[in-house]
């Protein structure tokens, strides 16, 4: 391997100075498409890293709690413009660090500005509620407090518009803030807390911390004056931190793995439902937690969905992420590159048929990427791992079903719960499917992807614990509800004693 590109070195946060870690120590991060090509070193942080961020934000959490609601959206809106100025920059580090096709880099960014600007006007509706109290002459009402100190701690598969999701409304809410960006993504995170900077945030009040989960991530899950963990990731490390988070009485919130299923029965409109599978399945790699991962087929147009199935997945075209006519991008990295096929190797020991794909791509333009066929299995059978574990590749299981009650035995036969959708024209199956996927998300006629920032965004079982983000439940998690109770009478009155 052979490393002539630049290296530049990126710092820390923490209280409002760039600066290195104790550690003296940096990492290197290299492209995915191009595994010679180093994109930065970043800093192996120690735990001390990670307890001065928070000694940063805790001594600014008074001060920008006082900030009014409004004033702090204020600075969010700059921030959405500078976001605006930079988007193409911010696409293509995405894409540069992450590997995604840069359309769907383009599509991150704009998501963070979505939740960017949804969350800004929030800052002028932080809103409780007034209720009439059963004794005469007083006022009921609640109002929403900050948290305080609240880590976010985030994947690499959406290094930019998770971290804004979590960002924005734990901001305007009044919290500070320490966030670690997972070790695969941290150039995308170093350029958004760059823009918060300029936006004007005060010091302390958004602190960065690159390096180990291992390490910095525990840290920020076990030190006290940390009040709220928002944690996106696997579903193992996600099941760790609730545990250790609740425990020690913080709040937690952790959105997981997926393994979504879409349901084609057989009045399914196949010029949606065939490019939504396929995009669901092999978009962004199969890298999202919101990827489809099976398709569950109706017997009557199983025939003509899988022949169309696997024209237009042949038709997908293979390359660097920064071609915009590429469709499908390496994998993430080479840690991914060997689960997904070693994932490939167990489908087919389980007797899954591979009809499609299933092998690393190596030759001349592929070698330096972690590269791999989109890859179809059939004959699988509802019990297999690849059937209920999540793989987060471009993989996707076939099912062949009677009928929609086989077809919702067979979605809902995953511990996961993220989202899901079906591809019907008959109104009386879509609702029977909306009310008994056992998902956080449900689409009809659409894939399995995706979201807007003013509903909420999570899952059930093992794909979520806590309150949803995004949506004005996002806000519910970033806040503490005071409950107030004002007597306003001349005189002394009876109360009651129940309480
Ligand atoms: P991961 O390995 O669980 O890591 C997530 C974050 O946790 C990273 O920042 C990681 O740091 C950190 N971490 C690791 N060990 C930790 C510890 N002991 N204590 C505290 N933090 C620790 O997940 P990933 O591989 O980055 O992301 C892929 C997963 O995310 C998939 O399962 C995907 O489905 C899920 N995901 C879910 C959603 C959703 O909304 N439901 C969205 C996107 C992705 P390091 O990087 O340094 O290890």
């Amino acid at each position: 391997m052979n490393d002539n590109s630049p290296r530049q070195t990126s710092q820390n946060y923490i209280n409002g100075k760039w600066q290195d870690s104790v550690s003296g120590q940096t990492y290197p991060i290299a492209n995915p498409a191009h595994a010679f090509q180093i994109v930065g070193e970043f800093q192996a942080s120690l735990p001390q890293d990670a307890e001065n961020a928070i000694a940063a934000a805790d001594a600014a959490s008074n001060d920008w709690a006082n900030v009014p609601a409004p004033q702090r959206g204020a600075i969010l809106y700059k921030a959405l413009d500078i976001m605006a100025r930079r988007a193409g920059e911010m696409a293509e580090t995405i894409t540069l660090e992450e590997g995604k096709p840069i359309a769907d880099a383009i599509g991150e960014v704009k998501r963070a500005m979505n939740i960017i600007e949804y969350s800004a006007g929030e800052g002028r509706r932080l809103h409780g509620y007034t209720t009439p109290s059963e004794l005469p002459d007083t006022v009921a009402y609640t109002i929403k407090r900050p948290i305080g100190v609240v880590a976010l701690i985030t994947p690499w598969n959406f290094p930019l518009a998770i971290p804004a999701w979590k960002l924005a409304p734990c901001l305007v809410s009044g919290n500070t803030v320490v966030y670690k960006p997972a070790s695969g993504t941290p150039l995308s995170a170093v350029k958004l807390v760059e823009i918060f900077e300029e936006a004007g945030l005060p010091p302390g009040v958004l602190n960065l911390v690159t390096g180990p989960g291992g390490s910095v991530g525990n840290t920020l899950v076990e030190d006290p004056r940390v009040k709220g963990i928002s944690f996106t990731g696997s579903t193992e490390i996600g099941t760790a931190v609730t545990a250790r988070g609740s425990e020690l009485l913080k709040k937690v919130q952790c959105e997981m793995g997926g393994k979504n299923a879409a349901i084609i029965l057989n009045d399914a409109d196949l010029e949606k439902a065939v490019p939504g599978v396929v995009q669901g399945a092999f978009g962004s790699t199969g890298q999202r937690c919101t990827a489809t991962s099976r398709v569950i087929v109706e017997n009557g147009i199983y025939d003509e969905f899988m022949e169309n199935l696997i024209d237009q997945t042949k038709a997908l075209s293979i390359g660097d992420g920064m071609n915009e006519s590429n469709d499908v991008a390496p994998l993430s990295s080479k840690n991914q590159l060997d689960t997904v096929l070693r994932y490939i190797g167990v489908g087919t020991e389980e007797g899954a048929r591979l009809t499609f794909g299933g092998h690393q791509l190596q030759e001349d333009k592929f070698a330096d990427g972690y590269y791999i066929e989109p890859t179809i299995f059939t004959d699988v059978d509802p019990e297999m791992r690849i059937a209920k574990e999540e793989i987060f590749g471009p993989v996707l299981s076939v099912f062949k079903v009677s009928n929609l009650k086989e077809a919702v035995n067979i979605s809902n036969n995953v511990d996961f719960g993220l989202s899901s959708s079906v591809y019907t024209r008959d109104l009386v199956q879509a609702y029977e499917y909306i009310n008994s996927a056992e998902t956080g998300m449900v689409h009809v006629n659409a894939p399995t992807l995706g979201g807007e920032v003013h509903l909420p965004f999570g899952g059930l079982g093992s794909s979520g614990t806590g309150q949803r983000e995004q949506g004005t439940e996002g806000f519910d998690f970033f806040t503490e509800t005071i409950s107030v109770y004002i007597d306003h009478s001349a005189g002394v009155k009876e109360r009651s004693r129940f309480i």
